[in-house]
């Protein structure tokens, strides 16, 4: 009987360590290195937020997420202090780790580099109640958070979102929602798919039928609009205070039938696209001089607008059969010695290259580019490797042969518009789980060549992936993309780290987040992908 209810006193006793720890307490990504001691932080009427000019853009960060919870005081008299500090931390900790302490007196968060102290930041943010997290009423003082020594930085430089805004137009509010869930997750590149065939979103001054033909090219009804000048620079700002660089991508030459509507002088034939739905053979025409004009003027403006130091020039699907039968790509292969039309795309991809070279930018291509042997690209290439699904990892090993570093962005399975289940022309076999992603994701390299920078993932927004749909797509699957990206310690097993991402439902809903299923089993008979 005695041994019976010292189990139980046991079993009691782990369940309530359990729930203390679980209650919101674990941090995603998952960070390095985390020890919990004894003692809690216990807020009060008042907080004091240390820091020097330096720290300066951080802490005004922290002062409005705390401020409608806490008077921020002037003074450090309290004993209630946060210290955002730079420092000299070991060089692993790089320009993004940071160490998060929390103890009975203070909160410290030290860093080398302001990016750092900001990852510190949303770490400390998440040890907050839900309502906090999400900016929602809640009175804060008397609030313990338990003390926690956190050392932490990412696995990689580059961790990308990809958003779909050339197929499907989403308002300015809700790419900046989007951009706070990034910060959330520590991702720090927003991969901003501008053009696509179904429609031009960029307002070039130069050339303005590209936004007022070309934002219009197709039927559904967020399919009609573009982003202003000025509403760019917003957005790019509102990024920047959250860490993340706006990459902006420019597809060229396929998937421009949008642009080539706005501007047919520009194709081969001087037509406008019979369709705008998939990619066609209606390119940007390689051999006139006009298209590399028009395509760097372009460029110009471009690169006003993002002080990213990467241009994506996409440069996927791009089927030749008008380039094999044009005059003007015949002409400039046999005037530039080239093979084919292969080549031709290579010239393509080299001119503009080179030309944003001139300005000191870096250029991305899909994995396209760089399937067929002897490929001979600037220096300043970056290759997007994506298409797992078609040519397995020959787009990595490549670009790595070649020496160009590569973003990581497979197709299976960091596609987060694949549903869980299908869904219009989602077929089962474009279907994955989050145990899948988390378990079987061919991005995930456990030793990735130094060439490799980062991984992406992306919400491809084909067959009507409208505002409304987005959200139950991308979360909670986006949790294990998250953690391959940042992550570095040793990999929980699914079950657990799955157990941490359903603790932070509760801070998604207050959010306001419409949270899809992340397993087949979760979903309810009535749910709809729709
Ligand atoms: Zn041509």
């Amino acid at each position: 009987m005695f041994a019976k209810f010292k189990r139980y006193l046991i079993f009691a006793g782990f369940l309530f360590i359990f729930v203390l720890a679980g209650h919101g307490q674990n941090i995603l990504p998952t960070p390095y290195r985390v020890e919990k001691s004894g003692g809690y932080f216990l807020f009060s009427d008042e907080l004091f937020i240390g820091f020097t000019e330096r720290e300066q853009e951080v802490a005004e960060y922290l002062r409005q997420r705390l401020e409608q919870y806490v008077k921020i005081s002037g003074s450090s008299t309290t004993d209630n202090v946060i210290r955002l500090q730079l420092t000299d931390l070991p060089a692993q900790f790089g320009e993004e780790g940071y160490q998060l302490l929390v103890n009975k007196k203070m909160i410290e968060i030290k860093a080398n580099n302001v990016s750092g102290l900001f990852y510190g930041v949303q770490s400390f943010l998440q040890l907050l109640p839900e309502k906090v997290q999400a900016g929602k009423e809640y009175a804060l003082s008397g609030y313990q958070i338990p003390a926690i020594e956190v050392h932490d930085y990412p696995k990689y430089a580059w961790r990308s979102f990809m958003l779909d805004s050339g197929r499907q137009y989403q308002t300015p509010e809700f790419i900046k929602r989007y951009l706070d869930y990034m910060a959330m997750l520590k991702m720090n590149v927003f991969h901003w798919h501008l053009t696509e065939g179904q429609g031009w979103r960029i307002e070039i001054k130069k050339y303005p039928k590209l936004t007022d033909v070309g934002s219009k090219v197709a039927t559904g009804k967020e399919q009609q609009g573009f982003y202003t000048q000025e509403e760019i620079k917003d957005i790019v700002e509102y990024a920047r205070k959250l860490h993340i660089t706006v990459v902006p991508e420019m597809d060229v030459p396929g998937h421009s039938e949008a642009a080539l509507t706005a501007y047919p002088e520009l194709s081969c034939f001087g037509e406008a696209p019979a369709s705008v739905m998939s990619f066609s053979d209606v390119l940007f025409c390689g051999g006139r001089e006009e298209t590399y004009t028009f395509l760097e003027n372009v460029l110009d403006e471009v690169c006003e607008l993002f002080p990213s130091s990467y241009i994506h020039l996409g440069g996927d699907e791009a089927p030749k059969g008008k380039w094999n039968q044009c005059l003007h790509c015949q002409g400039k292969i046999k005037q530039e010695g080239l093979k084919d039309s292969h080549e031709l795309q290579m010239y393509f991809s080299t001119r503009l290259a080179n030309y944003l070279q001139t300005k000191e930018k870096k250029v991305i291509f899909w994995g396209d580019v760089i399937y067929q042997d002897n490929i001979k690209l600037p220096d300043n290439v970056i290759v997007h490797w994506w298409n797992w699904r078609g040519h397995k990892d020959l787009a990595l090993k490549n670009a790595i042969r070649n020496r160009h570093q590569v973003i990581a962005n497979t197709n299976y399975y960091t596609y987060l518009n694949f549903p869980v289940s299908p869904w219009s022309k989602y077929s089962a076999d474009r279907t994955f789980d989050m145990r899948t992603v988390y378990e079987n994701n061919p991005s995930d390299m456990v030793e990735p060549d130094p060439l490799v920078l980062g991984m992406g993932c992306a919400l491809w927004t084909d067959w009507y992936v409208c505002e409304h749909m987005v959200d139950r797509r991308v979360f909670p699957r986006i949790f294990a993309l998250a953690e391959q990206m940042w992550s570095r310690g040793e990999r929980l097993p699914f079950d657990e780290f799955y157990r941490i991402v359903k603790e932070k439902y509760p801070v998604l809903r207050e959010k306001g987040v419409d949270i899809g299923p992340g397993l087949k089993e979760e979903m309810e008979d009535d749910f709809s992908w729709d």
